[in-house]
């Protein structure tokens, strides 16, 4: 079996183009939805996603703000600019790149933005709201983006066994309640494996769709999955390779090669699940601009 390719990079383009089209209508009704992104320190890694996320907004016509602070910001001078954007009307989402510097506390610092500007989905609010099936909730980007593939793809999960491995806040965790919510994209039946999982395979063999989400290369084999599967793969981990001139190349967490000989269907690293975290960063923002204004009347 040859398995369809499910490319993220096409499907994000797509809903960036539609995001496109939603935002300059609402600028013509003059509401320019705002994304203030926060970057503390000079971490490489971090300065480059912060920058790809604040392009990806002006480019979509997101008015895009980008703070960046010295590694050596006090927690209080932190919390006093997240208090400004709370109450700044031009900023509807608000996304502070973490990790932030060991003299501050990621978790007050997450606690403290406001639930309806939390575009990453991260504020113990949004979890609960997650929780308990709020349709209106904040879900956090990559999860979020996870479904949107699959549904875009015609994959649709209902009635179907999702296994995710991968138990993480931001990914495992959220994937597993967005796949049960009853509504569509969700009501699958879902299993969360992690590192004290038993025998890993044999769960992942009664799947119908695996998603994995682990930063290990090589951890979903060929042996591990049936036939006809759906694999999502959320794995970024980078390999020594000589033969590229950065001397490394991305992989994901899956046997892509492997695997493909038997999956249905099949997200590639990079360009899979990668661009779809943007995209949904950028409709979280969106939503969040629509929902702000609704309730200021
Ligand atoms: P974490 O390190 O926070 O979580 C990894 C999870 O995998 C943990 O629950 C861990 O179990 C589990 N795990 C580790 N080893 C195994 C194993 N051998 N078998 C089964 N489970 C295992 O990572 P994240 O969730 O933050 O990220 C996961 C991957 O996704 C990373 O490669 C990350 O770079 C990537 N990522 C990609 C994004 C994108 O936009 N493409 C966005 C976010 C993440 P335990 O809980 O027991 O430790």
């Amino acid at each position: 079996m040859s398995s369809k390719i499910i490319s993220g990079k096409d499907i994000a383009r797509e809903i960036r183009d539609e995001l496109n089209e939603q935002v300059a209508e609402l600028r013509e009704e003059g509401l320019v939805p705002g994304l203030a992104t926060v970057l503390v320190g000079d971490d490489a890694a971090s300065r480059l996603y912060v920058g790809m996320k604040g392009r990806a907004a002006a480019e979509a016509g997101i008015h895009s703000r980008q703070v960046t602070l010295p590694a050596s910001t006090s927690e209080e001078d932190l919390l006093a600019l997240i208090d400004e954007l709370n109450n700044d009307p031009e900023i509807h989402g608000i996304l502070v790149q973490l990790p932030l510097p060991p003299q501050i506390d990621d978790a007050k610092v997450l606690l403290a933005i406001n639930p309806d500007k939390d575009v990453d989905g991260f504020h113990p609010v949004n979890v609960g709201r997650l929780a308990t099936g709020d349709p209106d909730v904040l879900a956090p980007c990559t999860p979020r983006g996870v479904i949107e593939m699959l549904v875009r793809s015609g994959v649709d999960p209902s009635g179907k066994h999702a296994v995710i491995v991968g138990r993480s806040n931001i990914v495992g965790k959220p994937m597993a309640l967005l796949l049960l919510r009853k509504a569509p994209g969700g009501n699958a039946t879902v299993t969360v494996a992690h590192s004290r999982t038993g025998d890993l395979g044999a769960i992942t063999r009664t799947a119908d769709i695996v998603i994995a989400a682990v930063g290990w290369p090589n951890t979903i084999t060929k042996d591990m999955v049936k036939p006809g599967v759906t694999v999502i793969d959320v794995g970024t981990n980078r390999v020594d390779d000589p033969t590229r001139p950065r001397g490394y190349r991305v992989v994901g967490d899956v046997d892509f090669e492997g695997v493909s000989e038997v999956a249905s269907a099949i997200t590639p690293v990079p360009g899979g699940v990668g661009p779809m975290t943007i995209a949904m960063l950028l409709a979280n923002t969106v939503e969040a601009a629509i929902r702000l204004r609704k309730a200021a009347g």
